[in-house]
């Protein structure tokens, strides 16, 4: 779980089932180092052989303290001598019919995250059916969104499975004496723990294990619409996506951003990249334009938090912490940066700023993902428009406002190209306003009208009843 602690901050939690009983460790922030001497108290309070776990950064709920330790996944159900435990990773669309639905069964339901209405719908599920296959079935059918999960049932089946559209990664791997079987969202989860990655989970697969390894089954058979924002931010650079690492991806966004821009590669004296996510474009820009690669930017080893799954208010100080820019490389300089993505924008201003007190005579920003343009339902914090410059900017706008001597996107047809995927895919939503499950489409038509209208937005629309029921 640290070799995955980049995709939730907030809080963490271990889950392992032990004769017929579930044991359960939450707690907010990173996952917690744990010595040698602890291991055995660990083991302890987390006896069995099956376990799953989860890091979170809220995509749905509430971000209080109280709300972030109640929504701390793993998650459990549990009703007439039936158990089901899950770890999720993405974002549930139509949340509202589905409270609903789990309300009417269980009075007393309280929401919390959306692993909750995943975690009761499969156990609806299960108490109708009484079978997990046509549970998770019914599950990928009349659940909008985007899931990739591990669970366990009260008999100790550990089982995954992933939406019909495969928006989040999951992959499945296995210890060298086939001893354990193990589920990451990443291929970095298995490397690390040196496990022989064994394949991804399709869209719409249900997988369980028994002593014979994997029992894969096709329960849907959606449209594959891959998250494209793991390639530019969200990933490790060192996970694979269809047997491509992600940082041989980013390498060649750098080197497209070069051949679409050959003028300003031209005016440039060197290239820097925003640690770490830009560092792998640096390299391609570097390799494209033998501009040399000035490691000009460096960041603070022990701010680990990423900015972009940060709260508003504490953004500005973990950037301000985080980089730093070496004066003498940069001074008098025209600089490339390299930057992943621009969401709101402010990051990107702070580091511009940066350098133009460290002197940078100009500075041009390369951005590997294209300029997002809509809200993200599937998982990614970017739910609404007013939150993202590019909603209403465009590139020569944004320059202006975040003080760049020019701004320039990699084009959507290469970035599709250099991800080895075909365009259709990839859900690339956020960069081009067609989602691929439609009532996130619908959602998003509803929101973008209100938006223009001049709605405040007050957070998440998609969560808002009555922005769902209009739609
Ligand atoms: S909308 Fe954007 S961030 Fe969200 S799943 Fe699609 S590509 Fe990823």
């Amino acid at each position: 779980m640290r070799a995955q602690n980049h995709r939730g901050h907030q809080s963490h939690g271990f889950l392992t089932y032990d004769d017929g009983k579930f044991h359960i460790y939450r707690n907010l922030d990173l996952i917690p180092k744990i010595n040698t001497s602890a291991i055995q108290e660990w083991f302890g309070r987390l006896p069995g052989q099956v376990g799953i776990a989860n890091v979170r950064y809220t995509t749905s709920g509430k971000c209080d303290e109280k709300s972030l330790i109640r929504g701390t996944q793993p998650v459990t159900a549990s009703k007439d001598g039936l158990k089901v435990a899950i770890s999720f990773n993405g974002n549930v669309v139509n949340t509202f019919p589905l409270k609903k639905e789990i309300c009417e069964e269980f009075p007393s339901f309280s929401y919390e995250c959306d692993a909750d209405l995943i975690c009761n719908k499969l156990l609806i599920e299960l108490m109708r059916s009484k079978d997990l296959t046509s549970a998770v079935e019914t599950c990928m059918q009349e659940i909008e969104g985007a899931f990739s999960i591990a669970g366990i049932t009260k008999n100790g089946e550990f089982f995954a499975f992933r939406d019909p559209h495969g928006i989040r990664p999951l992959c499945a791997g296995h210890s060298e004496d086939h001893s354990i079987h193990a589920f990451s969202s990443e291929t970095v989860g298995l490397d690390i723990n040196g496990f022989v990655r064994d394949f991804e989970v399709k869209s719409g697969e249900f997988i369980t294990i028994s002593k014979n390894g994997f029992k894969r089954e096709q329960l849907a058979n959606g449209h594959r619409a891959f998250c494209a924002f793991e390639f530019a931010y969200f990933a490790r650079p060192d996970s694979c996506f269809d047997d491509k690492y992600v940082y041989e991806v980013r390498e060649e966004f750098g080197r497209n951003l070069v051949k679409e821009n050959p003028d300003i590669v031209k005016d440039a004296d060197i290239i820097i990249s925003l640690p770490e996510t830009g560092d792998d474009a640096a390299m391609g820009v570097h390799e494209a334009s033998s501009l040399k690669w000035e490691r000009a930017s460096r960041r603070h080893r022990y701010v680990t938090e990423r900015a972009f799954i940060l709260l508003n208010r504490e953004r500005y100080a973990t950037i301000d912490k985080k980089i730093n820019i070496l004066e003498s490389k940069v001074k008098g300089k025209r600089v490339i940066v390299t930057e992943d993505s621009i969401v709101r924008g402010d990051t990107t201003k702070i580091v511009i700023e940066k350098l133009r007190k460290m002197g940078a005579k100009k500075v041009y920003l390369f951005v590997t993902f294209p300029r997002i343009i809509g809200p993200c339902f599937y998982g990614i914090d970017m739910a609404t428009y007013g939150q993202l410059i590019g909603s209403k900017h465009n590139s020569e706008q944004i320059a202006e406002i975040i003080n760049a001597d020019a701004l320039c996107y990699q084009s959507i047809e290469n970035f599709v190209k250099a991800t080895g995927f075909t365009r259709d895919q990839l859900c690339l939503a956020c960069v081009t306003g067609k989602y691929p499950t439609p009532l996130a489409q619908k959602i998003a038509d509803e929101m973008k009208k209100r938006f223009m209208d001049g709605y405040k937005e007050t957070g998440r629309l998609y969560e808002i009843e009555d922005a769902l029921q209009k739609s």
